[in-house]
């Protein structure tokens, strides 16, 4: 079909986003009149606990939040993003210059390279991965380098294996744990390990921390910048969007090293006003609120995920019963690709799933399942599972 405007190379250099493709699968079942139980994206089911929702609508109210908000956010919400790190992880900021808000984190990881990537610099990027990584680089003329996580590593990607000529080309480093879609976690020493790399080879370290508190059996995810001289190098992107259930409301931070966060501000104020603050002031009241809710969703997640692994455990799949984040990353059966198996799913059994691939190369053999459905719905998948 000829265009009258043909898309910017940046654009068509880009896969199609993989949840719009999912949708469209899932509207043929619809169609079809199928029921559908919707595994697919990662975005909480659970309502914003109502102690955040009564905080914006007293906030909305309040004309002096109609106006544009300031560019780095409110002293008060950068205060208690600060306050929030200490008690969680020992990390220690400053809130005039080393926290800074975003319209929701992948805002701010999109980004980030505008900030620092001239066309031809290189970005390691996990595969799988979160595919804004990979966008953002596109975006500013950088060039991917995938960094496979593999199962026998752990999920973790071998620093050491990558070429020398790459990594002198290198200006940022991309992780994310606990990480989606593998549902891995990082331990301290591989945190520890890769700010030494960042040192050495002077790159950016960028940790996406988005599921910090989705954690189960009493495990719980530490900041890298815990790590001492974390801060000379690295930026980590915080979400409340799957803490508090608050993806609709686009809210989230970046901390750690203010040169960084510097370039990424000056990007903003050329682009974007800011988050408005009556959900600036809903965000302070989540991080300073009663924390209550937050263990009644990891509850509800880890019930979920035991009946859904347990079932798929006695079914014979490949799987691991995951320590954080609301995915189960699970081995596709012989004779699939993780493309044909998520379509076999949804066509036989309704459900929907994510194909491993569609996070990169090294996504395939295996299939991403989302927690955020009611544990009735996982029941009753896993019994379509068995009669499949
Ligand atoms: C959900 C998610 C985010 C971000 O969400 P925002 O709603 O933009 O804050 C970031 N990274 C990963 C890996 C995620 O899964």
């Amino acid at each position: 079909m000829s265009q009258r405007y043909a898309r910017a190379e940046r654009l068509t250099g880009l896969s199609p986003y993989l949840f719009a493709e999912i949708d469209r699968m899932k509207q043929e079942a619809l169609k079809k009149g199928m029921d559908l139980i919707s595994l697919g994206i990662g975005d909480p089911d659970l309502p914003t606990p109502p102690h955040i929702v009564k905080r914006l609508q007293e906030a909305a109210a309040n004309s002096k939040h109609h106006q544009y908000p300031s560019y780095e956010g409110m002293r008060e919400f950068r205060g208690a993003a600060a306050n929030w790190y200490q008690k969680r992880f020992g990390v220690v900021l400053d809130p005039e210059t080393e926290v800074l808000s975003l319209i929701g984190s992948k805002e701010g990881i999109g980004h980030l390279p505008l900030a620092f990537i001239d066309p031809g610099d290189i970005v390691l990027i996990p595969d799988p991965g979160y595919p804004v990584y990979q966008a953002g680089t596109v975006f500013s003329g950088g060039v991917p380098f995938d960094l496979p996580l593999l199962k026998e590593n752990g999920f973790l990607p071998d620093l050491e294996a990558i070429p020398a000529d790459v990594q002198t080309r290198a200006r940022i480093l991309w992780l994310n744990y606990p990480n989606n879609p593998t549902a891995a976690v990082a331990p301290f020493e591989f945190f520890a390990r890769a700010v030494a790399f960042a040192r050495e080879h002077h790159l950016i370290l960028a940790h996406d921390l988005a599921y910090s508190e989705i954690a189960y059996d009493g495990y719980l995810p530490g900041s890298l910048l815990a790590v001492p001289g974390a801060k000379e190098v690295a930026i980590e992107f915080h979400s409340l969007s799957k803490t508090y259930n608050m993806t609709g409301w686009r809210i989230g931070f970046a901390v750690g090293n203010a040169e960084i966060l510097g370039g990424l501000g000056r990007i903003k104020t050329n682009l974007d006003s800011g988050v408005f603050q009556a959900v600036q002031e809903a965000g302070i009241e989540a991080l300073t609120g009663p924390q209550d809710c937050v263990e009644e969703m990891r509850k509800v997640y880890q019930e979920r995920r035991d009946v859904l692994v347990d079932g798929l455990l006695r079914l014979g799949y490949a799987v691991e019963k995951p320590k954080a984040s609301f995915y189960v990353w699970i081995g596709v059966p012989k004779g699939f690709t993780s493309t044909e198996f998520t379509a076999h799913l949804l066509s036989k059994a309704g459900i929907v799933t994510t194909p491993g691939v569609g996070f990169g190369k090294h996504g395939e053999g295996y299939i991403r399942a989302a927690l955020t459905v009611d544990v009735s719905r996982i029941k009753e998948a896993v019994d379509r599972l068995r009669k499949l």
